[in-house]
């Protein structure tokens, strides 16, 4: 029975471009356990957006003197350029700024509201009566009360690090030069998280065997060390969905973006199910027990994932079905959140402000996407912050990915297309049985049991040791050919390289297979010098999406139609006889004076 997996990954922000370290901490990851998922026959539904509200894209809008969706817009477009380029197979990559994440989002607030989890509090908050409305922190600035820096942030001091309460600031300005502040009184929605603490206790503790330690460590310990307090979900402010309330006063609020953001992963599946022709298909990964979900996210957005989102799809619950779908039925919970640490790059932070990065967009100009692909996954940060090391990149390229697997695969097809005239070497009539011998079953049943193996790694989300243990098998077929030695033996004796090349053919269509979710455009060329018809995997391409908000860009994938078997990872069938395309190299060695050159661009 195939399984349906959700793939969800952390909704990249409108305001920045995207980096290799956002990309090897969600979308790659993301990525490739979606293609192994949808190779195996499985069910994938792979979903994120364009994080488009809140208070810095009002600010980056103001800055820039746009509208705050036009600035919105540049963002979403470029990254969906960026995931084309780099392969990252989205079904739907969409944005918050949708009348469908809005409804959605509304029938979450309203479910909740319903099931007596939220309650209104008054607060201080800056206000600016020449403006005529509330501040955001983030718009105010003044004296740090605790070390009297003048710059403070109105909820942080990055003078003396302190989070600070955004009333006792001292002198407190707005950004926008919105005259003299005065505090006033606001009512806000609270999330009474407390009331749902043990529910997203049990819910990790339920977790723990399969979630990396990290993950679950730093949520429980946090929950232990300081409990789950309410929380604000709405805000004064103009650009974001509207508070779904009937009162004077509530059409200026709008809901709090920590709270709305991490709804679209639900609102991206309803909406990719409406662009189909099965409406309702969402259901079969959000209101399906058996369905398992993945959330692909950076460290600094553990805690939204563990236990505030499990919070609030616990507190909607049945309650949400019944607004939006007519049915009550509980919502399904993540199943793991394998969170990545940081990538910096050549021992720093990486730094946008101080061009300290290697932009997603820009690298592809230099470099194909599976050569930055294979480095990003063998440098995974997984375990523990890594580095991006240009010199061990060029490193890794020429001795690992071109020396160890492209010669191979190049090497043998080559051979094998110029002494077996374009076929793989046949044994008799109709192409026959290859008489085997022992050396070569040997390896064949090596490389077959990585589909064990290595398909353990990725269920597990173990990315780096699932490349590994590829990498390694490639390196057995590179002995197996050394000891074998076909380039010699075809000049004394035919059959037996025939017999050589081809279970080198065999062993190398099925490290194909295994290779493909990490590098799928070089594996997908080397599947058609194989010959065959129907490729791996489907293509992304862009749909603009019409609704009563305006249109936005849709990032879709189409499946590749298959014929026969739903699943592709297994060994090979390779048949003798079958012919062959031309072959040619998959990858490009890199010249070593590339470290200085890159080297050279950064902090420009
Ligand atoms: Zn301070």
């Amino acid at each position: 029975m195939p399984e349906n997996i959700l793939i969800a990954i952390a909704w990249p922000y409108a305001n920045a471009e995207i980096h290799v370290g956002n990309i090897t901490g969600s979308h790659l990851p993301g990525d490739i356990v979606a293609r192994y998922h949808r190779l195996k026959g499985n069910k994938v539904l792979m979903v994120s957006g364009t994080d488009s509200h809140g208070t810095p894209v009002v600010i980056a809008a103001d800055k820039e003197g746009k509208s705050v969706e036009e600035v919105y817009k540049k963002y979403h477009d470029g990254f969906l350029e960026l995931f084309q380029g780099w392969g990252i197979t989205y079904d739907l990559f969409t944005t918050t700024h949708t009348e469908n994440h809005f409804k959605v989002s509304q029938s979450i607030f309203l479910a909740l509201e319903r099931n007596g989890y939220m309650f209104k509090q008054f607060s201080k908050q800056w206000y600016s009566p020449s403006a005529k409305k509330f501040l955001p922190d983030r718009y105010v600035e003044g004296t740090c009360y605790i070390c009297g820096f003048e710059g403070a942030r109105s909820d942080q001091c990055d003078n003396c690090g302190n989070v600070l309460e955004p009333e006792k600031l001292k002198n407190p300005r707005a950004k926008t030069g919105d005259g003299a502040l005065e505090l006033r009184e606001t009512e806000h929605f609270y999330l009474d998280l407390s009331k749902l603490e043990p529910d997203v206790k049990k819910f990790l503790k339920e977790r723990a065997g399969h979630m990396r330690d990290t993950v679950i460590g730093e949520s429980l310990g946090k929950i232990e060390a300081e409990g789950l307090k309410p929380r604000p979900i709405t805000r004064d402010l103009d650009w974001g969905i509207p508070v779904p309330v009937d009162e004077a006063g509530w059409e200026t609020k709008k809901l709090y973006v920590w709270f709305e953001a991490v709804i679209g992963y639900l609102s991206a599946a309803i909406e990719w199910s409406r662009l189909g022709s099965e409406k309702e298909a969402w259901r079969e990964w959000w209101a399906n027990p058996k369905a398992r979900q993945f959330y692909f996210i950076g460290k600094d957005n553990i805690f939204f994932h563990t236990s505030l989102w499990p919070a609030q799809l616990m507190g909607a619950g049945s309650a949400f079905m019944e607004i939006f779908a007519g049915e009550e039925t509980p919502l399904t919970l993540p199943f793991d959140v394998p969170a990545n640490q940081f990538m910096n790059l050549e021992k720093q932070k990486i730094s946008g402000s101080r061009n300290w990065a290697v932009w997603g967009r820009d690298a592809l100009t230099r470099y194909d996407a599976d050569a930055l692909r294979y480095y990003l996954t063998v440098n995974m940060p997984e375990a523990k912050d890594s580095d991006w090391d240009w010199a061990e990149f060029v490193a890794r390229n020429n001795n690992e990915l071109v020396a160890t697997w492209g010669n191979l695969a190049n090497r043998v097809l080559a051979f094998c297309y110029k002494h077996w005239e374009s076929y793989v070497p046949s044994f008799g009539e109709g192409g026959g049985t290859p008489p085997l011998r022992d050396a070569d079953k040997n390896l064949l049943a090596t490389i077959e049991n990585g589909f064990n193996t290595v398909g353990a790694e990725l269920e597990a989300v173990r990315l780096r040791s699932a490349l590994g243990e590829a990498m390694k098998l490639a390196t057995a077929v590179n002995v197996y050919l050394d000891v074998n030695a076909p380039w010699t033996a075809i000049k004394t004796d035919k059959d037996s390289a025939a017999l050589t090349v081809y279970t080198a053919l065999k062993a190398i269509d099925s490290l194909k297979v295994m290779f493909s979710p990490f590098l799928p455009f070089t594996c997908e060329k080397l599947h058609t010098f194989f010959g065959y018809e129907t490729p791996l995997f489907g293509e992304g391409y862009v749909e603009e999406i019409k609704d009563s908000l305006g249109t936005h860009n849709g990032l879709r994938y189409r499946e590749a139609s298959r014929t026969g078997s739903p699943t592709y990872w297994k060994p090979s069938e390779l048949k003798p006889g079958q012919k062959l395309n031309q072959p040619g190299p998959l990858f490009k060695k890199l010249e070593e004076s590339v470290a200085e050159e890159e080297r050279a661009r950064l902090g420009k």
